[in-house]
């Protein structure tokens, strides 16, 4: 286990307008490790994720990145500081191809075409279906490859925190495994992962650290290997 953290979300408050959504979760990601954060639908867990990025407003607790708090940072800043989000469906350019669409993720980082070509070479050895395909429009690939790519696209901007939003969303069970292992893989690379998912079994398989939210609150967290399948689902429904 790494001792490095990179984000330390205490009790954080947020919501849309007046409406509280989160009223009280904790979150801990550590340098190459994955934080899985679980919760049934509606639980507000993309709530939180946008607070984190700085997408929506704190009004209670604090988030801290880097060593820093970081509560009324503003979005892009976040960025800029090594924080890469991928949001809840494949945002991606259809029509480009996937080569061209991992260039555009790393245009913010200003670096030249030849350091970038170097990056995309990389993102090629952790997803080889993409290098394969790179001369293809995105829109030609399957929901999976479609994910691995809007991942590459993020790790052009070379974060040192990776939030994924449900990235096994609409995939077929069999594609959902092949995903979750990739983003197995990335922890070899040393940076953080916060990823939210629907699928628990698979999903804790490959996660260091559990938290599970339900109705806005964390309701059971701590190292995947101390936390039962049990523990779990009681947390789900409410019977923890
Ligand atoms: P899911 O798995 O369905 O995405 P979630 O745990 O990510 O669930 P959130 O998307 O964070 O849940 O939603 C939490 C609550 O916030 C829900 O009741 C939802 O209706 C509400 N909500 C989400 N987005 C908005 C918004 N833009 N404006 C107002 N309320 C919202």
């Amino acid at each position: 286990m790494s001792d490095e953290v990179l984000l330390q979300v205490e009790n954080l408050q947020t919501g849309y307008g007046d409406l509280q959504v989160v009223r009280d979760v904790s979150v801990t990601v550590r340098a190459g490790e994955i934080t899985v954060l679980l919760g049934r639908n509606g639980a507000g867990k993309t709530t939180t994720l946008r607070a984190i990025t700085g997408l929506n407003r704190v009004t209670a607790g604090e988030v801290r990145y880097l060593g820093e708090t970081i509560t009324s940072v503003p979005s892009h800043a976040r960025v800029s500081r090594g924080m890469s989000y991928v949001q809840e469906g494949k945002r991606i350019f259809r029509e480009l191809t996937i080569e061209q669409n991992l260039l555009l993720g790393g245009f913010s980082t200003g670096e030249r075409k030849k350091k970038l070509q170097q990056h995309v070479a990389e993102i090629y050895d952790l997803f080889a279906i993409l290098g394969e395909k790179r001369h293809l429009p995105a829109s030609s690939m399957s929901g999976g490859q479609q994910q691995m790519l809007a991942i590459g696209q993020a790790l052009m901007a070379r974060p040192k925190l990776l939030i994924l939003d449900e990235p096994s969303q609409g995939l077929a069970p069999v594609v959902v495994k092949e995903v979750l292992e990739r983003i197995h893989a990335l922890k070899a690379t040393g940076i953080g992962i916060l990823l939210v998912e629907q699928d628990v079994q698979d999903s804790v398989a490959i996660a260091d650290e559990v938290s599970v939210v339900e109705m806005g609150r964390t309701v059971l967290t701590g190292p995947a290997e101390e936390i039962t399948f049990g523990q779990i689902q009681a947390a789900y429904f409410g019977t923890a």
